[in-house]
């Protein structure tokens, strides 16, 4: 039998109650008998470890993660802690350590959830954004010098490698083609942006000749803001740097209905590192520690980290129950207008599964 072993990391706020609410989905999955198991390892790293040992995650931390299948992460944000220190210490090391370059972000409006705007009919948005996760505006070169006097000066450098914007977009032309809709829209701001986003622009032709299948289109990243308002039925997939497509994803899980809702993965594409799966909020201050957090972007995290593992089965499996329990009103939690706690949600998800071992006969 088949074991895969997951590395769990909660990391701060409602990464600690999410994440033990998709170890559970997890187990209950593999009680089913589907043909695989899993070995959990936890790693206590984030703001509590800061506060120890003045670090958020072991300097040898990466090889304690390097032989894993896969890897769940919850949120990295402390209410004591300065937000640039524990995302570059905890989310960000990993990412970047383990070159996870492509990050993947799939939004569409689920069964039951009200989204926000009117004229959306729920065939109408249906999309993966493909975020560069490794350089671009987040490279993290720069500086600050004359720190605290009248003439301080700081820099945050945008780095596109020739090889790193190939890469993302060889990747997000590919995705795009595995799309009933084999369609891209590759997303700048070469109007602006004079040097390095001219050089996507054009390695974005390069790319898209070696796909002659995929229909693509140019849109500027604020321009896009408007499109996925405005005609969302003519978005399919979408590839952008680091800081554009962190924006646009908001956006995109916004307009999906919530936040809360929202899944990705970090993606290794050519397998030499474990890749890592999250939900895209961060730690939620205002609701952390109350029981009120959705886990159901945490579930559909581990839906994308069983369609990584190769057990598609059981991927459309925890996807149909989450939108079973998103069908439900009585189980929406407060971010989608409703009551339920993350345990009720959790239970109810657990429960679905249990009572549709699909698994055992598919396998
Ligand atoms: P946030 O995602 O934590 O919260 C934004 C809003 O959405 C809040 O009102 C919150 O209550 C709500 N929300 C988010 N997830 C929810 C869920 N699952 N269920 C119900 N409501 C939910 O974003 P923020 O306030 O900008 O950031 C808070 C901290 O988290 C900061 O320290 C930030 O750096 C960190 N952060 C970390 C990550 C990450 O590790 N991947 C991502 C985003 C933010
Ligand atoms: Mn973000």
């Amino acid at each position: 039998m088949k074991t895969y072993r997951i590395a769990t990391i909660p990391g701060d706020g409602i990464g600690k109650e999410v994440i033990p609410a998709g170890r559970q989905v997890l187990e209950q999955l593999a009680a089913a008998d589907p043909g695989f198991r899993f070995e959990f390892e936890n790693f206590d790293w984030g703001g509590d470890h800061y506060r120890a040992h003045g670090v958020m995650m072991p300097e040898a931390g990466l090889d304690a993660l390097r032989d894993k299948d896969a890897i769940l992460f919850g949120s990295a944000g402390d209410p004591q802690i300065p937000d640039h220190i524990t995302l570059w210490g905890l989310r960000l090391k990993i990412c970047q350590g383990f070159d996870q370059y492509a990050n993947v972000r799939p939004t569409r409006i689920l069964p039951g959830i009200d989204a926000p705007l009117k004229r959306c009919r729920r065939e109408d948005l249906d999309w993966v954004i493909v975020r560069e996760n490794t350089e671009g505006e987040y490279a993290g070169a720069g500086g600050r010098v004359h720190q605290g006097q009248p003439i301080e000066a700081a820099t945050d450098v945008t780095l596109m490698t020739r090889a790193g914007v190939q890469r993302i977009l060889r990747f997000a032309f590919n995705l795009a083609r595995s799309r009933p809709r084999r369609l891209l829209t590759v997303v700048t701001k070469s109007n602006a942006q004079r040097h390095a986003m001219v050089m996507w622009d054009q390695i974005a032709r390069e790319v898209a000749s070696e796909f002659p299948d995929v229909s693509w289109d140019k849109e500027l990243v604020d321009a896009m803001t408007a499109r996925m308002v405005n005609r969302p039925a003519s978005i399919d997939t979408v590839v952008a740097t680091n800081l554009h497509a962190d924006i646009l994803s908001d956006l995109a899980a916004a307009l999906a209905g919530s936040l809360g809702l929202a899944a990705t993965a970090n993606l290794d594409p050519e397998r030499r590192y474990p890749s890592m799966f999250e939900p895209i909020h961060g730690s939620a201050f205002d609701i952390m520690g109350k029981g009120l957090a959705n886990p159901l972007g945490t579930f559909w995290s581990l839906v994308m980290m069983l369609e990584h593992l190769g057990e598609a089965v059981a991927a459309r499996q925890v996807m149909a129950a989450i939108e079973a329990v998103t069908a439900d009103p009585r189980l929406h939690t407060r971010d989608l207008g409703g009551t339920a706690t993350t345990l009720q949600v959790t239970a109810a998800l657990c429960a679905w599964l249990r009572a549709n071992p699909l698994l055992r006969a598919a396998a």
